[in-house]
């Protein structure tokens, strides 16, 4: 390929993704990724409807279904008494947005864009390390670690949380939450004895600290994440998140949350990140996408979604500005701009308050503990922003917008995709 239509920086969930709904529209695309294979780092994925609703629309939703698991249930336990505080009914939830939710390793969603992409001929070139960004005229150029210059009309910066175009476009520093995680997937056999739910993603949720589990591979594997709050990432000091202070932190939590804490990999751990939210995302011809525009923390399961659901706002926008004589970039950039920040601005500045409101100790655990108890399972109030398809349309051109076809989405919320 010589001249790419468009050149994507980073092979990533938010690049490959991207990658492929260009591509689906007959662009030239370029993957340009620093590492040398393509891969993913680490264990579980939750996707939510959200995100599987395009994954149908890409054809790839049976396949992430094959190759996951869909849930019966999300349930949240209190860490210390392991109560129930509130669950979401995953069946019911599937019904009511259209689609289904959905847990997978990472490498297998990640692989199966690798393979979207090899299929219909993106160009992905490994070993290519972007270190800046030029405008030209109707185009942008990148520089790489070599010396070489690539140019396309479009440059695409999905180079995640430490984005080479961040740091150069808007130069603002990650935030640390001073939280850690650990994580470790394992065969399911081997945590059978601690009678785990192998239906159900469960959060317990404590002070300082939480622990997730949910199974992966059709039921093969299960997946366990604890985070906590680290007190030398909090002073600011070296050695910060060993497995001392791993255990320290969820020394008061109950046995279930115990039994899964030596299944971890006690070898390597993650410190938490996020930005604060930016409202621009495209300068000149380079355009901003997934962690490297808006890297949130974890607690709403939606980076890698908003990453996805970036690269289908860019391609339905493509599709709708593009003539034989090529694409009209100013428009679809103007709409993705218009689109997407906002909606990705509240999911990060959720997830921080979500994340603070599972660690509460005290009065406020309780009091936080009786308003989740009171929560009718079925209701949909504080998902319907997140989990139904506003995110992909401005609200202020609904009817405009939703004219755009999401397959299988019925008007009346009914079921179109049936996981079971
Ligand atoms: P990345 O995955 O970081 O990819 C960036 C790519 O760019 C990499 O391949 C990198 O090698 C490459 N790159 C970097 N710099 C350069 C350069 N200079 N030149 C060329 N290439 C470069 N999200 C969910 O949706 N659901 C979840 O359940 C969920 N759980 C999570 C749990 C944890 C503990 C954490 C930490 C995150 C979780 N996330 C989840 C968030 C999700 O993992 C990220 O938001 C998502 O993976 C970001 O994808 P990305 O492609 O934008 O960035």
């Amino acid at each position: 390929m010589s001249n790419p239509d468009v050149i994507v920086v980073g092979g990533g969930i938010g690049g490959l993704s991207t990658a492929f709904a260009l591509r689906r529209q007959g662009l030239a695309v370029r993957v340009l990724e620093s590492a040398a294979e393509f891969g993913e780092v680490g264990a579980g994925l939750q996707i939510a409807p959200n995100c599987t609703r395009i994954l149908h629309e890409y054809g790839l939703l049976d396949q992430v279904v094959k190759r996951g698991v869909a849930p019966a249930d999300m349930i949240m336990f209190d860490a210390v008494d392991s109560s129930e505080l509130t669950r979401l009914d995953l069946r019911d939830l599937e019904r009511a947005y259209g689609f289904p939710y959905i847990v997978i390793h990472r490498s297998d969603l990640h692989g199966l864009f690798l393979d979207a992409c090899r299929r219909t001929g993106v160009e992905l070139l490994n070993d290519q390390q972007v270190v800046g960004y030029e405008q030209g005229t109707g185009s942008a150029s990148v520089r790489l670690a070599d010396g070489r210059v690539e140019t396309a009309p479009l440059v695409i910066a999905a180079d995640g949380l430490h984005s080479v175009a961040r740091r150069q476009y808007v130069g603002d520093p990650t935030v640390s939450s001073s939280y850690v995680a650990y994580r470790g997937a394992v065969p399911i056999e081997q945590v059978r004895a601690n009678q785990v739910d192998e239906d159900a993603v469960a959060v317990y949720v404590g002070p300082g600290c939480h622990f997730v589990q949910y199974p992966l591979r059709g039921g093969e594997m299960f997946n366990q994440v604890a985070v906590f709050e680290s007190p030398k990432a909090l002073a600011g000091v070296e050695g910060w998140g060993s497995p001392d202070e791993l255990d320290a932190a969820f020394e008061g939590t109950c046995e279930q949350v115990q039994l899964g804490l030596p299944m971890l990999w006690r070898d390597r751990w993650w410190q938490m990140y996020d930005r604060d939210p930016i409202d621009q995302w495209v300068y000149g011809r380079v355009a901003l996408l997934g962690d490297a525009a808006h890297p949130p923390l974890q607690y709403m399961a939606q980076g890698a979604i908003m990453a996805i659901e970036d690269g289908w706002v860019l391609a339905s926008h493509v599709a709708r500005n593009q003539t034989a004589g090529g694409v009209d970039w100013a428009s679809v950039l103007a709409a993705y701009q218009a689109v997407r920040p906002e909606h990705c601005r509240r999911v990060v500045l959720t997830a921080r308050v979500w994340g603070e409101l599972w660690h509460l100790d005290g009065v406020r655990r309780e009091q936080r503990n009786a308003i989740l108890r009171s929560r009718d399972t079925h209701d949909y109030t504080f998902t319907d922003w997140v989990y139904g398809p506003t995110a992909l349309f401005p609200e202020d051109e609904p009817e405009m917008y939703r004219a755009i076809p999401l397959a299988g989405a019925g008007q009346d919320g009914s079921t179109t995709h049936d996981s079971r």
